[in-house]
């Protein structure tokens, strides 16, 4: 999957024990070393998400069909749904309609009893494995992070990962009490959007955030599905302004889980996140179930690289100029803006060959990433984690330098090692971008050079 295009690797922690979850990191982290180039890992944490117990073998409900439902922790069988909410029977009543995996299966509670739920089948389909059983947010008596969701964060804060998505975000403040350091001292927090909450709060959550995910499973399943796509596009236009990546999940190719091509209305939605902005794509049952998650990998990467092509460089930048000036602008976002508005401007009219970003946290190069200049990006990082980190930015290379010292020998080392790796050829034009001062959060020095 490295080879066929796989930038981050994402370990649901919904799926796994805490053991097998730290088992593959360190499979994911010795493929990536093995594969000689950097390679993010997400850890994403549960939240309060409600699951069935597994179901040891798949089970097809039939619309009309009655089933149980119950809360415990135990398997789920044919005959009764486990459900790992405790409080199932006060929290839902008669007649709540309730979704299972990403909406595909719908059924009605129909009577309570002193354990249970009785409950009709509306839609039936196919379950397997532990599917998401999706209660309204405002319903949820559960908040993000949960106690188990910091318990997984330090386990993985401890083993070095690079990113954490939190999931059933509602406001700002759930990212604060994950309790992180910002980066590069901590990995970048990803804010699921997929509450009705999180879409009234979406400007402070995204301001606190490293970077985003337009969670369209849940989302989905909480907003009327013509509302999905207009929110993914607003979500994602929000992040780029603010300079956070975006990443477009769920669905993205769900037919290739079985087939091994995807339908021509999937390939034109992974070609329209990209469109629309987003910085990344993510596959989930795709490649967690799928038959062939390596072609799954590889249709993606042709599909997405196909809509980079044709994207429209020229016409996006003043878009994000436009969405900034929305907000008041601190002085310290006002310099980068336009730092990065003039390195956007020197990549498109006088030709650069590639922009040499010197981060320490990775700022500079997100911040140059939402103008999508039609040119390379060099993300230069003295930091491990920063430059795994910066494989989900837009079109951005990452590449670890040895230290950061003073600017002027810094950037003749970034360029020169730049050289000496064949991205860049001597004579050709570089725009070097970078934070003057050692605390990240602003963009203040541009320079135009030849590459010796
Ligand atoms: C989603 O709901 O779209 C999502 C990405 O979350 P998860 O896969 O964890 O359910």
């Amino acid at each position: 999957m490295i080879d066929a295009g796989m930038d981050v690797a994402r370990i649901n922690l919904s799926q796994t024990s805490l053991e097998e979850a730290l088992a593959r990191y360190e499979r994911i982290r010795a493929a990536g070393l093995a594969a000689k180039r950097p390679l993010g890992i997400l850890a994403d944490l549960p939240g309060p998400k409600i699951r069935l117990g597994a179901f040891e073998h798949e089970v097809r409900v039939e619309s009309t069909q009655m089933i149980r439902l119950a809360p415990g922790d135990g398997p789920s069988t044919e005959a009764c749904f486990t459900v790992n909410y405790p409080t199932l029977l006060t929290d839902l009543r008669v007649g709540d309609r309730v979704t299972l995996g990403d909406g595909s299966i719908l059924f009605e509670l129909t009577e309570v009893h002193d354990d249970s739920f009785s409950a009709q089948v509306i839609f039936g389909g196919l379950l397997q494995g532990r599917p998401g059983l999706h209660i309204p947010s405002d319903r949820l008596m559960l908040s993000s992070p949960t106690a188990e969701d910091l318990r997984l964060v330090d386990a993985f804060v401890d083993i070095g990962v690079d990113m954490i998505a939190l999931s059933f975000v509602r406001s700002a403040h759930d990212i604060r009490r994950v309790g992180l350091e910002p980066a590069p001292r901590g990995p970048l927090v990803v804010a699921k959007i997929e509450t009705r909450s999180a879409i009234e709060n979406l400007d402070g959550i995204v301001s606190a955030s490293g970077a985003v995910m337009v969670a369209r499973g849940d989302l989905g399943s909480e907003c009327s599905i013509e509302d999905l796509p207009h929110l993914q596009k607003e979500i994602i236009g929000r992040c780029i302004a603010l300079g956070r990546p975006a990443i477009t999940a769920t669905q993205m190719l769900e037919s290739m889980i079985t087939s091994p091509s995807p339908t021509r209305a999937e390939a034109s939605d992974v070609a329209n996140a990209v469109f629309d902005g987003t910085s990344a794509v993510m596959l989930s049952a795709e490649t967690a179930i799928g038959t062939d998650p390596v072609r799954v990998v590889a249709t993606m990467a042709r599909i997405a690289s196909r809509a980079d092509q044709e994207f429209d460089h020229e016409g996006w930048a003043p878009t994000i100029q436009r969405d900034r000036l929305q907000e008041p602008l601190s002085v310290d976002a006002a310099i980068t803006d336009v730092m990065t508005m003039a390195t956007w401007r020197a990549a498109s009219d006088i030709g650069v060959k590639a922009i040499v970003c010197i981060s320490r946290s990775g700022f500079t190069v997100r911040a140059i990433a939402r103008f999508r200049p039609n040119t390379q990006i060099l993300g230069f990082s003295p930091d491990e984690r920063t430059v795994r980190q910066l494989t989900m930015s837009w079109g951005a290379t990452p590449v670890l330098i040895d230290r950061i010292d003073d600017m002027e020998s810094t950037l003749q080392r970034a360029v020169r090692q730049a050289r000496d790796a064949g991205l860049l050829r001597t004579g050709d034009l570089v725009a070097v971008l970078a934070g003057s001062s050692a605390a990240s959060g602003m963009t203040d020095t541009l320079r135009v050079l030849r590459c010796p």
